[in-house]
């Protein structure tokens, strides 16, 4: 077996009841300890029949879409949660369409990277019952091939008039953002056309809410990957898994739930999903 060069072994495992908290920097630089706690990810992969896993920005910055809060993530480059604020897009829509340009272009130009791929493989080769509730909008499980994605915050697929509620594919509006023409109107009222998105201030949509509240009580095992859990009312969703389930978190950093869960891998969500489904 290959050892697992990337990932960032600081990492605590609790697979026992009572969980037990390991000293995660004790497995600093240690590449046995990587490839035993991969190996304990597999395991929770294998021994659970319903997996719901909750990702975030972080599950894509492999594809080459930035994040928003890493050093090297969106809020860095100057742009903070002004952006996608829907108060200041009521009051200044051209502000979103200047700043977020360079993000949809990213997220356009985007692939599933192979953790995106490993998720969809164990609904498709493994025969499990997998369910996404992601907070991302750029649409990449679905495009690997998984079937129960439920995007809590929306998708960039599509815009919709804030004036008339015409919804259109985003791919002409987008094409007329980079020509220059900002902020993008309907035609036919003159509104403003906004994306799907859940923007900060507005309510997440009700049915893939429901979804992923459902998701996330059926499931065996939760698997928290590439969010750093602060965006509410998203990052409480795991709050509602069974008492009965598993929890793991795959993450760069720290989240406030590393001390709840069976086993914390802080290393790259698509190498550590794509090494623990290798060796499933
Ligand atoms: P965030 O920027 O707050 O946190 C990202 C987390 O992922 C950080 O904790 C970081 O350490 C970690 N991370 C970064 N790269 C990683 C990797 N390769 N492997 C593992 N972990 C990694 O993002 P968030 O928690 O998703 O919440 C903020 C909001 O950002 C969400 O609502 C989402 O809609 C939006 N967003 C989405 C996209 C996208 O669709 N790809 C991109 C940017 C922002």
């Amino acid at each position: 077996m290959r050892f697992p060069d990337e990932m960032e072994p600081h990492a605590a495992v609790r697979s026992t009841y009572p969980p037990i908290l390991t000293d995660i920097e004790a497995w600093q630089g240690n590449r046995k300890m990587s490839e035993f706690l991969i190996q304990e990810l597999t395991q929770l992969l294998a021994q659970a029949e319903s997996i719901t896993f909750l990702t975030g920005a972080g599950m894509s910055t492999e594809s080459g879409i930035p994040d928003f809060r890493s050093s090297s993530g969106i809020y860095a480059r100057g742009a903070g949660e002004e952006v996608f604020s829907l108060e200041r897009f009521h009051a200044e829509p051209t502000y979103f369409y200047t700043h977020a340009r360079d993000l949809m272009v990213a997220i356009s130009n985007a692939k599933p990277n192979a953790g995106h791929l490993a998720i969809a493989s164990l609904e498709h080769h493994f025969g499990k019952q997998v369910d996404i509730v992601t907070q991302n909008i750029d649409t990449l499980h679905q495009e690997a091939g998984s079937t129960r994605v439920h995007p809590v915050h929306g998708t960039v697929e599509t815009c919709s008039c804030t004036r008339c509620h015409y919804r259109i594919s985003s791919d002409q509006i987008w094409q007329s953002v980079l020509d220059g023409d900002i902020p993008p109107r309907h035609p036919g009222c003159g509104g403003i056309f906004k994306p799907d998105i859940t923007f900060f201030g507005e309510a997440l949509p009700l049915e893939p809410l429901a979804r992923s509240q459902r998701a996330i009580a059926g499931a065996d095992l939760l698997v928290v990957a590439g969010t750093s859990l602060v965006v509410y009312p998203a990052a409480g969703l795991p709050s509602i898994r069974s008492f009965k389930s598993r929890l793991a978190v795959i993450n760069r950093t720290k989240t406030h739930l590393d001390r709840e869960a069976a086993l914390v891998l802080r290393g790259r969500a698509a190498h550590v999903l794509s090494r623990a489904i290798d060796v499933l």
